[in-house]
């Protein structure tokens, strides 16, 4: 349906109302005036009926014309009124407007046979004889009781019409004036109902549209300022409402996004509703993206597939361990429950993955480590005791045997020791880096490079090995001392363990970007690719049988790792079969490291 102003139907309806009242008190002023003019008019004409019949009683009497034509002239007036004299049976006397021998009986007349049932008799009707509409009065006059004839007046009735419509335009212009007068009023009514309107309508626009910080200002009208106020009251509770919703969202979101556990929430449909930071990055996937994904679209795994499925089916909360390669492999913990609203109805499930690849790397670290620290400390302890039992058993009884087992037991209780010694290191070194009691000083790099050159001489020279030190004279670095110390003396005792005669090893160390690179370089056996990248585990070795040879314990390269580790720096190792080996150390220089 076609919509209508306000303004126009307020006006529309003031104006109809105006026009009818108009026309309802034209027609209703001008009937009453009309039947009032006529009741006058009657009045009137039957004052004048009498008078005529006191005057001609006489004469009617006597039906007497000549004593009538004598009176006639005194009561014949100057206006319009016609007077009719009419005998009883209705033959008329005189008539001062036609001639009366010409004119019908009028004992029939209406008016003269009201007038014997209630004197004076009316009627309006059509006069043929004066072609209009007259108001007829007719009175009886009696003598002695019996009636000698009748008086009829009567009056043009046009006059009458004549003033009640000189009445009526009165009435239709004083009526114009008050429409022109109501149209105004319409006008104004019109305005100052939809004014206030318009701007709460233009208000209650930006309220829908979010925009809650504007109050509809207050009309002056009762209603609408109640209106206004209930409004603006509206406005600011859903204000506060949507404020407080929001922050509940916030809180939620950053209650999950500052999880380390990743969470899913799933729809009855198994689409993703919602994911935190830490799930999104387990999956590697972008948060904003995959809403309304499905889980397989997320990542490919059938378990995790089901454990959701059997969620949405079941009811009842899932865990499982479940191993995904994306993009790596990452073991995780998964626990699914059912996702509920206030009236516990199943909406969806929610899932909470937790990334336990580390612990389990770590459990799977100890279990070897702990196999290998038995093994290798095995292999000694066997030796030892065997040949003890041997000298119990009557090698001591022979000198040449009895020195060559006590040798063997003495190397291998060196080996015990140093692998014990080793061990005790590498735990020390995890245990003071882990709680940051590290030592660290401002040390000359120089100096603590030529200690561990020192130290390494005697058996470089043994194989007579050039040892050359490479290294600008005040490089100072923040370091702690002896474990710089340490972890230099196993690379070059490596490196001169593992080089032939006559070669040459070269120390060196500098100033790259922030770093320092301390390097060890030899010309030696080098390693075979396959081992580099797991080199510095502990207990790694590329050729087990001639490591122990020479007396090497497998730990060598782990100390090193964890030495630049306590330091926050790393290390690395460039080698080919053949062609040498260079181990790298890098520690950071930066403020707390140099000056
Ligand atoms: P080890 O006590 O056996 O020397 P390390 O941890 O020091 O133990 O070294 C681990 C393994 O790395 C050694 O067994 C050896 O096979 C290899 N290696 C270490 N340094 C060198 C090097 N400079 N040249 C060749 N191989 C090396």
């Amino acid at each position: 349906m076609k919509k209508i102003r306000l303004s126009a139907q307020v006006f529309l309806t003031t104006l109809f109302i105006s026009v009818m009242a108009i026309i309802a008190t034209t027609w209703y002023a001008s009937s009453l005036g009309r039947s009032f003019y006529i009741r006058q008019t009657t009045a009137n004409l039957q004052q004048r009926a009498e008078l005529i019949a006191n005057i001609l009683k006489p004469a009617l009497v006597a039906a007497d014309t000549t004593v009538l034509k004598e009176k006639w002239p005194l009561i014949l007036t100057q206006d319009s009124t016609r007077v009719t004299v009419i005998l009883p049976g209705g033959r008329v006397l005189a008539d001062n407007f036609k001639n009366p021998a010409v004119m019908d009986n009028h004992i029939s007349r209406p008016e003269i046979v009201n007038s014997l049932r209630n004197s004076p008799g009316t009627g309006i009707r059509f006069s043929h004889t004066v072609q209009r509409d007259m108001l007829y009065v007719a009175i009886p006059v009696r003598a002695g009781g019996e009636l000698a004839g009748f008086v009829r007046v009567a009056r043009d009735l046009s006059l009458i019409e004549k003033t009640i419509s000189a009445m009526q335009w009165q009435i239709i212009r004083a009526g114009s004036l008050i429409l022109i007068l109501t149209i105004i009023a319409g006008f104004w009514v019109a305005r100052r109902i939809t004014n206030p309107l318009a701007m709460i309508i233009h208000g209650v626009e930006k309220f829908s549209s979010g925009i809650f910080s504007e109050k509809l200002p207050e009309p002056s009208t009762l209603e609408m300022a109640r209106l206004t106020q209930t409004l603006n009251t509206m406005a600011r509770q859903i204000d506060e409402k949507i404020a407080q919703i929001e922050r509940q969202k916030y809180e939620q979101q950053s209650v999950l996004a500052s999880m380390a556990e990743g969470v899913i929430a799933f729809d009855t449909e198994g689409h993703v509703l919602s994911i935190n930071k830490a799930a999104a990055r387990l999956f590697n996937v972008k948060r904003k993206q995959v809403d309304g994904w499905l889980l397989k679209q997320l990542v490919k795994n059938e378990e995790l597939e089901n454990l959701v499925v059997a969620v949405l089916e079941t009811h009842r909360p899932q865990e499982s361990e479940i191993t995904i390669h994306v993009p790596t492999e990452q073991i995780l913990n998964v626990r699914v429950s059912p996702l509920q609203d206030e009236q516990m109805r199943v909406i969806g499930a929610l899932m909470v993955l937790n990334n336990i690849t580390r612990l389990r790397n770590l459990e799977r670290g100890r279990r070897e480590f702990v196999a290998n620290v038995s093994h290798e400390l095995r292999t000694p302890l066997t030796s030892i005791k065997g040949f003890v039992e041997a000298l119990h058993e009557g090698a001591l009884d022979e000198p040449e045997n009895a020195r060559r087992f006590l040798e063997i037991i003495y190397r291998q209780t060196n080996r015990l020791i140093s692998i014990l010694e080793d061990l005790l290191t590498l735990s020390r070194l995890e245990r003071e880096g882990g709680q940051d009691q590290v030592d660290f000083r401002m040390e000359n790099l120089k100096g603590i490079m030529e200690n561990a050159m020192q130290i390494c001489e005697f058996s470089a020279e043994k194989k007579q090995i050039a040892l050359h030190l490479e290294c600008p004279d005040n490089l100072l670095v923040r370091v702690n001392g002896p474990l710089v110390e340490e972890a230099l003396v196993n690379l070059v005792d490596n490196a001169i363990k593992y080089s032939p005669e006559n070669s040459r090893v070269t120390i060196f160390a500098i100033k790259k970007n922030k770093k320092v690179l301390i390097g060890v370089q030899d010309q030696g056996q080098g390693i075979p690719e396959a081992h580099l990248n797991r080199i510095f585990e502990r207990f790694y070795r590329v050729d087990k049988a001639r490591s122990r040879k020479m007396g090497g314990t497998g730990l060598g390269l782990a100390i090193v790792k964890h030495i630049a580790q306590v330091h926050g720096g790393s290390v690395s190792v460039e080698s080919q079969t053949g062609q040498g080996s260079l181990f790298k150390i890098y520690l950071p220089l930066n403020d707390h490291l140099t000056e």
